[in-house]
């Protein structure tokens, strides 16, 4: 029997290079498009699942209709990020690799233009672009969109979305009447279709599966957290899956660089992926993702559109989208293929109607499920302890020359011994971080209130006397000195002066003592209470022990982060001695306990960003 891409019409010099990369049969939607573009006679437009295959649905179709003779731009491909625009060009070139003189430049913003140039200037027929830099070098005169006969748009919605609008339609005013557009995308929220419906003419319509709906593939799961508890809920559901290969996405570039720098400093091995680093840093942090020495990448949805990392394990949404499109965006990140995932919501309970908006728009019900306790983390972590002994591979040469010296050292061990010893050695430090590990669940009740500033891991200690030490996370670097402190806590509490005890003002924290009979009110009175836009938090402080292990600072010593973030989290995380990526700390769930910041006021402050950038 023919391979079935030579039946769809693709010639066999890229079905040879297909089928190395695995390829046996199209998917639905490459079923469906290939004979449809191939006839090069319709706009188009293509919605399908995330991870379904769109870019060879294009691709392939492109490949046969390029005349690869010629030394010109034929196909403008359009995406919104950088990395897409890196995935599709590598994409194209690998399902191309068999076509003589077979050209596809990437042109994309931040890296070099004059490399970019020199390439166009070399001769090229398919250009991928996001829209910004190839502005630019349309500005610069120095590519001939002429002789172009398709436009891709990925992604278009996210395009749309982040502003390029304009961008789009100057560059596609370069381009010929005649040409064909085909857009493709996962979702297509009815506002990008009636924009979308401008760049295209009768389009030939393809919708694999119900529309929107998301994989069938994945699993959808939420958790209720409260909202102090979020990071420590989130970090435990990494503990208790250790062979996790996650992306984690947050709502904004600053809670994203948040989360992934007090994970590091939790000795996670995890990086942020998001539109303020550089070029060079994106694409560092993608390798490392890629060859897997990254474990968890902490990203934003912009950054992460399209991305297509292989097996990907879990999808963890630490604040859930601001638009419901791009839950379906985010969770496709994983189960790509054809294989499996799941995508994790951490939620208050008030975010238990998004979860319900959700449910409707991807077709599928999330699990409620709940944050493991510190005895199922332990026991998951020491049986796969357990099992990477059993399974690692053992160099003989170098082990050997040491082996008599061991067996020596051993020689009064029983076997049994031996392994409880052994077992122990890890075991005993995750028991010990989560001897007191408390219950993260959320209870039911929406109107439940968090009274008790020492519902985590982290005190349990109570106060003496007349006085309750207070901690708040403010501190000298936002300006506070003791009387600053002072007047700000009565003024916003109504308690007077001279019921406050001793003020302790630190870095980024500080420390008062209020009559135990106020403490009350003073947790209740900050609860909506916003400084520079940082929720203000208010817990009752335990002893000095705890004023080590706490905050942002790092002041307090406990840092046992030494051995450096990287190499593989497969057994090499442990090595620096930082234990195995669960924070031992009794602070370290603080770090970024509180709410985060809520910064969708700055949306569109970040998309103006995000355009100049792209
Ligand atoms: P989408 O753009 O729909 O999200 P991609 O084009 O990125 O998906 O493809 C997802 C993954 O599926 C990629 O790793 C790709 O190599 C793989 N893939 C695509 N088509 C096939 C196929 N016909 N057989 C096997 N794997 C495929
Ligand atoms: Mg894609």
């Amino acid at each position: 029997m023919n391979n079935p891409f030579i039946e769809l019409g693709i010639r066999h010099d890229i079905v040879n290079a297909i089928s190395e990369l695995g390829f046996e049969k199209p998917t639905p939607i490459q079923e469906a498009s290939i004979p449809v573009l191939l006839s090069g006679s319709n706009d188009f437009v293509g919605l399908a699942q995330t991870g379904t295959g769109k870019t060879a649905a294009f691709g392939l179709p492109l490949l046969e209709l390029i005349d690869f003779e010629e030394n010109h731009p034929q196909a403008l491909v359009l995406c919104p990020t950088r990395e897409l625009c890196l995935q599709i060009t590598s994409d194209l070139s690998k399902f191309a690799k068999n076509i003589p003189n077979a050209k596809v430049v990437a042109v994309y913003g931040g890296a070099s233009i004059m490399d970019q140039l020199r390439s166009i200037k070399r001769g090229v027929q398919i250009v991928v672009a996001t829209p910004g830099r190839m502005l630019d070098i349309i500005g610069r005169k120095a590519i001939d969109f002429s002789d172009i006969r398709y436009v891709v748009l990925d992604e278009a919605d996210e395009m749309l979305n982040m502003g390029f609008q304009d961008d789009i339609d100057e560059i596609l005013s370069t381009t010929p009447e005649e040409k064909k557009t085909w857009l493709f995308s996962a979702t297509m929220p009815s506002e990008v279709r009636r924009i979308a419906k401008k760049y295209m003419t009768d389009p030939h319509e393809l919708t694999m599966g119900k529309q929107n709906t998301g994989n069938a593939n994945i699993e959808h799961e939420y958790y209720v957290v409260r909202a102090r508890d979020k990071y420590a809920a989130f970090k435990r559901i990494v503990d208790f899956n250790p062979d996790i290969f996650g992306i984690v996405f947050c709502r904004t570039k600053i809670e994203t660089q948040e989360i992934a720098e007090a994970l590091i400093k939790d000795g996670y091995n995890a990086d942020a992926l998001h539109g303020d680093l550089s070029q060079q840093q994106r694409d560092k942090v993608m390798k490392r993702y890629r060859e897997r020495s990254l474990q968890l990448l902490i990203a934003t949805d912009v950054a992460a559109r399209g991305i297509d990392v292989n097996d990907v394990t879990h999808v963890i949404n630490y604040s859930l989208p601001d638009e419901i499109e791009n839950y379906t965006h985010r969770s496709g990140r994983t189960a790509r293929a054809g294989k499996t995932g799941v995508s994790i919501a951490i939620i208050n309970s008030k975010e238990l109607g998004k979860i319900r908006q959700i449910e409707r728009v991807i077709g599928k019900q999330f699990i409620k499920a709940e944050i493991p306790n510190g005895f199922d983390v332990c026991e998951k972590q020491l049986f796969s302890l357990i099992h990477k002994v059993h399974n690692v591979t053992v160099n003989e040469a170098q082990i050997e020359q040491y082996i008599p010296r061991i067996m020596d050292e051993f020689a009064d061990l029983t076997k049994e011994d031996l392994i409880k010893r052994f077992a122990s050695l890890e075991f005993n430090r995750f028991l010990e971080y989560y001897k007191n590990a408390p219950d993260l669940n959320a209870p039911e009740d929406a109107r439940f209130r968090e009274r008790d500033g020492a519902s985590g891991e982290r005190f349990s200690r109570g106060n003496n006397g007349d006085y309750t030490r207070l901690f708040i996370n403010l501190g000298s670097v936002d300006g506070f000195g003791r009387g600053e402190l002072l007047g700000y806590i009565c003024n916003n509490t109504g308690i007077v002066g001279r019921t406050v005890g001793k003020i302790d003002v630190k870095g980024v924290y500080s420390f008062f003592e209020v009559a135990n009979a106020d403490s009350e009110t003073v947790m209740n009175a900050f609860k909506t209470i916003e400084y520079k836009g940082r929720q203000v938090r208010i817990e009752v402080s335990g002893d000095e022990r705890s004023e080590g292990g706490r905050g942002r600072s790092g002041g307090g010593g406990y840092n046992r982060r030494e051995g450096g973030s990287g190499g593989g989290f497969r057994g090499n995380r442990r090595e620096g001695g930082n234990g195995g990526g669960y924070p031992r700390r009794d602070g370290g769930d603080r770090n970024n306990g509180g709410g985060f910041r809520d910064f969708s006021g700055k949306r569109r402050e970040e998309r103006s960003e995000r355009r100049n950038r792209s």
